[in-house]
């Protein structure tokens, strides 16, 4: 399989150079020069296979080239055994219609750990007998960055420089990160903001002096694999409903657009999805651009469920590739209209093409707290913030009645805590294998939000390329 880059100009890479360079050359991001696609029989033929093997037979033809389906199913097996429900995404029933795909079963508790872990074993198998070092730097306001650390740690070849805002993330957060004492990770808390720590990393990318010394990348959900790696899920709880034989529909709480583009490669690889519901918070910049074609950015309101707290949707570029004709030289051109002026519509192609299969909601505070509180009286289930986001906008999505309807449970309800006990005055404890967190010894350094400190302290750590 080879991928082609968003903007037209990088040079086509195999699975192999995708997975290791994460953002392609001109800016654009990776996708399959096309997508392959699973029969009827074969979708049938995945009824009652386990997680593992549902995985090989969605990603092989995806890495194909550059592993082979030994190999992948290897790399599978190590991932998912570290979950800890043997079903690894297992779905669960609310009401006569409604689903819930919880996702949060792996090491930190959050659906991030499905494609960060595989995507960990990965970079290890692909820098294998070469002399090649990769240096991982990322910004985090939470999730991300202890999926990242877990998947990573005491792996060869590899250091971890991972960015937090000091004292604004929680306490939960921070030492799922810091108690993480493997000699590979570094914990950096910085004075300033999330978005001082995002705008240090990008700058870090696109220094000539600094990207040349050492080999950087980025693991959020720009890298293609973790796409990859969670399309497999749609195909596990679609089948499970009857598939292909019946359409189900899917909500997905929506940040950065990865894991509701992954529902969108389902489909394209023939899944027979009825509609994705695009779930958004009161950051809404997707359900203004999918319900009216206006894509421009606001300010950010901090909200109950931080990881939908976006201004822009990184993976939202992928979708407008694909839905103008894969012409490269006109979506680089849309985007830097976007990135000069920070707005842009999409063209009519683009309109239609997403309203045939994405429908899009905006879901208040007190909605939220409603989904929660509805779980808990009458499904006996408690939802973290942005799963309740996405059961809300399903329960009132204009899909037909005889339909399924699977909410992706992103987080589980103890990493919120607080905003689950407001809702609905249940404090939803932490799983016992991650209970002695606070028990732990924790390991970070604090320095000030300056780009010299922070490029001194990584070059003073990590390895030349
Ligand atoms: C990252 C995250 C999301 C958003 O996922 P995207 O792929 O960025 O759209 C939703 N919920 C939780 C709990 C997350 O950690």
């Amino acid at each position: 399989m080879r991928y082609q880059s968003t903007r037209g100009t990088a040079p086509e890479l195999d699975f192999r150079d995708v997975t290791l360079a994460g953002l392609a050359k001109d800016g654009g991001l990776y996708v399959p020069v096309e997508w392959p696609s699973l029969s009827d029989a074969e979708i049938a033929g995945l009824a009652g296979l386990s997680y593992v093997e549902t995985a090989v037979r969605v990603m092989a033809p995806f890495t194909a080239g550059s592993l082979d389906e030994a190999e992948l199913r290897e790399l599978c097996t190590q991932a998912y055994g570290r979950f800890s429900h043997d079903a690894v995404t297992p779905l669960v029933q609310l009401d006569h219609r409604h689903f819930l795909l919880e996702l949060f079963h792996g090491p930190t508790l959050a659906f991030k750990d499905v494609a960060l872990q595989l995507l960990g074993l990965f970079f290890e198998r692909f820098l294998k007998g070469t002399d090649q070092h990769l240096t991982i730097v990322g910004a985090t306001s939470g999730d991300t960055g202890s999926a990242a650390i877990d998947a990573v740690a005491g792996r060869e070849g590899i250091d971890i420089f991972m960015l937090h805002p000091n004292k604004r993330v929680s306490d939960v957060q921070r030492r799922q990160m810091t108690t993480v004492l493997a000699p590979n990770v570094h914990n950096i808390a910085i004075e300033g903001s999330f978005d001082d720590a995002q705008a240090m990393v990008k700058a870090m990318f696109n220094d000539a002096g600094f990207a040349s010394r050492f080999q950087v990348t980025a693991v959020n959900s720009i890298n293609w694999a973790r796409l990859m790696a969670q399309v497999v899920y749609y195909f596990y709880a679609a089948v499970r409903l009857g598939a292909p034989a019946r359409q189900v529909a899917f909500s997905v709480p929506t940040g950065n657009f990865g894991d509701v583009f992954a529902g969108y490669v389902a489909a394209k690889m023939g899944l027979p999805v009825a509609k994705l519901v695009v779930a958004t918070n009161v950051n809404d910049i997707l359900h203004r651009a999918l319900s009216s074609g206006d894509y421009s950015t606001g300010t950010v309101t901090p909200t109950a469920a931080p990881s939908m707290d976006i201004q822009v949707s990184s993976n939202f570029e992928r979708l407008l590739f694909d839905l103008a004709n894969r012409d490269g030289a006109a979506l680089a051109e849309q985007m830097r209209g976007f990135e000069s002026s920070k707005a842009m519509r999409l063209t009519n192609a683009q309109q239609q093409g997403a309203a045939a299969l994405f429908a899009s909601d905006r879901v208040e505070p007190d909605e939220m707290s409603q989904a929660m509180a509805w779980a808990a009286s009458r499904a006996d289930e408690i939802l973290d913030p942005h799963t309740a986001i996405g059961l809300a906008a399903a329960r009132r999505a204009p899909i037909a009645a005889d339909i399924p309807i699977v909410t992706l449970a992103t987080a589980h309800p103890a990493k919120f805590g607080d905003a689950v006990e407001r809702a609905t005055g249940l404090r939803p404890t932490l799983p016992g294998r991650i209970g002695d967190l606070f028990d732990r010894e924790e390991r970070y350094d604090i320095l000030p939000a300056t780009f010299d400190a922070v490029t001194a302290y990584i070059a003073e750590r990590a390895k030349p390329r």
